[in-house]
């Protein structure tokens, strides 16, 4: 890259656990947990051989993923109040309560954004979550404002494999893993991110990088075996990656591979929540272990019931559900959100101004090509039109609710369907790079975009969230692959 000028964000531009325990009776209960006694539970009655105190544990754990700050209620999605008053009543009616989120949870609205995350890890607070994975979006805006977040959580941030460059350690906003006390029981949560680093700005990563593939397997199970050792009950794995694309209630060894190495189904973890590809799914893997996603984008959350022997570590999955939204939209609304939405409201009151009225509904592919067009001539606006081939690179995709009705629209509006904080660039590339796969990955992705003229995309490799707008000037033959252009 010779020359890299930057201007203002997309967006600009485009102004235009712990938790309280009850036990619910899945066996005879006689007495009261006695924690002064060892418990053994031979005969497996759920009843400890010594003391003949119940010794099974049932626990819910509540998951969600891939949030995107999607706080309030808008047209075609309802916002967290509803999600909250069905939370609460969870834990009213059941103390064994275990609320867990893995991943991508700040960036994707003005509300959220505005705040840099704190508003949605505030609310957060307000429900009690244990534990929450970095999502690669929890990068966005650098790790000062994961830092800020970890301050403000009453909750550890999860991830057994984000190392410092510079010291080789883990970096120092995380943790590997937590034990929540439920009940009596141990419940051990490992976080850890997927193979996403691509798709966070390189900005953001410098700094930092993620052990993957069997690093990555060997680190949970370490893990695993320590938090045994220490007397956790169930391990939940809680991993921002997961599966795409895959229909039916199993998974085969071959489609996790991508994400998950099945040997950790080995009996180093019990459950896995994911999260990442906004999938919705229930899936068993081929030595029973339970994979969940709850969609993202607030369209669900997932649910498990398990019930643990504290006596003799025999657990059991009672129930497992991928809870949709219509399951909880139609409750009242809890303050909470209001009450949130006040408290930040002087960072967030840029959301609510109008930018400007449209006269019809527009839909993805109409609001991509203004997208488009806007990159575009703000690149003829800052550099001239002597550039004459637009490159857009990762995702020119709109992001939920992927469209806009007709009348006034608001900055909110706009953030919410172009969240992140792109900056076009002018530089040059090779001819040979332009050709090649590979550097287009590292050059995020290129793609072609003329004016009126947004062509498909379909990535070939890991799609990119963060990404700069390339204006190239092409003044050699695509064919001439040595020469600089
Ligand atoms: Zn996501
Ligand atoms: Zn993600």
């Amino acid at each position: 890259m010779l020359l890299k000028l930057r201007i203002l964000s997309l967006l600009l531009l485009l102004c235009l656990v712990l938790t309280a325990c009850q036990t619910k009776p899945p066996v005879a209960t006689t007495a009261p947990i006695e924690p002064n006694c060892a418990h053994a539970d031979q005969n497996d009655d759920g009843l400890c051989d010594d003391c003949t105190a119940n010794v099974v544990i049932v626990i819910d754990f509540y998951a969600i993923n891939d949030l995107h700050g999607k706080l309030s209620d808008t047209a075609s999605q309802p916002g967290v109040d509803e999600l909250t008053t069905y939370l609460k009543k969870a834990k009213q009616t059941d103390d064994h309560v275990i609320l867990l989120s893995a991943g991508d949870m700040w960036q994707g609205t003005s509300e959220s954004n505005l705040t840099e995350g704190n508003l949605i890890t505030d609310w957060m607070n307000q429900l009690d979550f244990a534990a929450m994975t970095l999502g690669n979006h929890e990068f966005d805006w650098g790790e000062d404002a994961i830092e800020d977040n970890a301050e403000l959580a009453d909750f550890p941030f999860l991830a057994i494999n984000i190392y410092d460059r510079d010291t080789n350690q883990l970096v120092d906003y995380c943790q590997p893993s937590v034990i929540v006390e439920c009940g009596g029981a141990q419940i051990g949560i490992i976080g850890a991110i997927g193979d996403c680093y691509s798709s966070i700005s390189a900005e953001q990563t410098g700094g930092i990088y993620f052990k993957t593939g069997s690093e990555l397997t060997h680190l949970v199970k370490e893990e695993s075996k320590k938090l045994r050792e220490q007397g956790v009950d169930f391990i939940v794995y809680m991993l921002h990656d997961g599966a795409a694309g895959i229909s039916g209630s199993t998974i085969t060894d071959r489609q996790l591979s991508s994400f998950y190495d099945i040997s950790l189904s080995d009996g180093f973890v019990d459950l896995v929540f994911e999260g990442h590809t906004h999938n919705s799914y229930l899936l068993t893997d081929s030595k029973g272990v339970h994979h969940l996603q709850g969609g993202g984008d607030n369209k669900g959350i997932t649910h498990v019931e398990i019930s643990v022997n504290i006596a003799n570590q025999n657990r059991d999955i009672r129930e497992s559900e991928v809870v949709s939204t219509g399951e909880y939209a139609s409750l009242p609304d809890d303050p909470v959100v209001e009450e949130l939405l006040d408290k930040y409201a002087s960072q967030i009151a840029p959301a609510d101004r109008v930018v400007g009225t449209i006269n019809h509904y527009i839909g993805q592919r109409e609001a991509q090509q203004l997208v488009a067009d806007l990159y575009y001539d703000a690149g003829v606006e800052r550099w001239g039109d002597k550039y004459d081939i637009v490159l857009g690179g990762g995702f020119i995709s709109i992001r939920s609710p992927k469209h806009l009705p007709a009348g006034e629209v608001t900055y909110g509006q706009l953030q919410a369907l172009f969240p992140f904080d792109n900056e076009l660039v002018l530089c040059s590339v090779s001819g040979r790079n332009l050709r090649d796969e590979q550097s287009l990955c590292l050059l995020h992705q290129l793609r072609p975009v003329r004016r009126g003229r947004a062509e498909k995309y379909r990535p070939e490799c890991d799609v990119l969230h963060h990404c700069r707008y390339v204006y190239v000037h092409l003044c050699a033959q695509w064919s001439d692959g040595d020469r600089a252009i």
